[in-house]
């Protein structure tokens, strides 16, 4: 039903999706009135969340994914970030920026791509602050883009203060790292890497050796739940953490 109310109104009204997102999902959430499944980053109950096109299970009221209320839950039980901390964040989503904002003040959120409105657009590549800014990065589903991913890891690592934490995921695959640069076509890199603005898939490990190549210490963390889990996570994640 979200995805047939969002594709009617962007028909109607191009710009009205995303300036009146929050309001359309408070009302959709009525809809989802229950008590069957839980969303820990707006703290709501519903009968059960929407299945999207990609099956991603997508909070009715704020629109969190799996790996966004995993970060939320990881990051309040796992690694509690101080009030006082220097945050950037990498391409969020709206829910967890306007939450992060109003917790941090020195909370900065980016996109280079423009589709989202966040404070700064910094290019990953070449990222404009000085050496030793942040506490804390959170880099999700960004370094899977990136062509010159080992050259992102290391400016990941410079803007970072030292025994500062970088907090990675991106899609993951068994074996090895698969890549291929002369794959460069839409439906060549959808068919792929799953996706048509990727440009490779990579394993754990072979994530986990890049980030340390570039001197970071990487702890891996994984997570398994239920197909069915109340919570709407995906039956197997996992996030690496890097300190500097
Ligand atoms: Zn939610």
């Amino acid at each position: 039903m979200y995805n047939f109310l969002k594709r009617t109104l962007k028909t109607l009204f191009p710009n009205i999706s995303n300036k009146f997102e929050f309001t359309i999902r408070r009302v959709l959430s009525l809809f989802y009135f229950g008590n069957k499944v839980y969303c820990g980053v707006c703290e709501s109950n519903f009968k059960r969340f929407i299945l999207l096109d990609n099956a991603e299970l997508s909070c009715p009221k704020c629109g969190s994914l799996s790996r966004q209320r995993r970060m939320w839950k990881f990051i309040n039980e796992t690694i509690p970030f101080k009030k006082s901390d220097f945050i950037l964040h990498f391409s969020p989503s709206k829910i967890l920026q306007k939450k992060f904002k109003k917790i941090y003040p020195n909370y900065v959120s980016t996109d280079y791509c423009g589709n989202l409105k966040t404070d700064k657009s910094y290019d990953i590549l070449n990222i404009d602050v000085a050496d030793n800014s942040f506490d804390i990065i959170i880099c999700y589903h960004v370094l899977e883009h990136i062509i010159d991913d080992m050259k992102a890891m290391s400016e990941l690592n410079r803007a970072l203060k030292p025994g500062g934490k970088l907090i990675v995921q991106t899609p993951f695959k068994e074996g090895g790292i698969y890549e291929d640069y002369s794959i460069t076509t839409k439906e060549d890199r959808l068919k792929h890497f799953g996706q048509d603005d990727h440009v490779r898939i990579y394993s754990v490990q072979g994530l986990k050796e890049r980030l340390e190549k570039v001197s970071f210490n990487v702890e891996v963390f994984s997570f398994k739940e239920a197909v069915d889990n109340k919570f709407g996570f995906k039956p197997e994640e996992h996030i690496i953490l890097c300190t500097k």
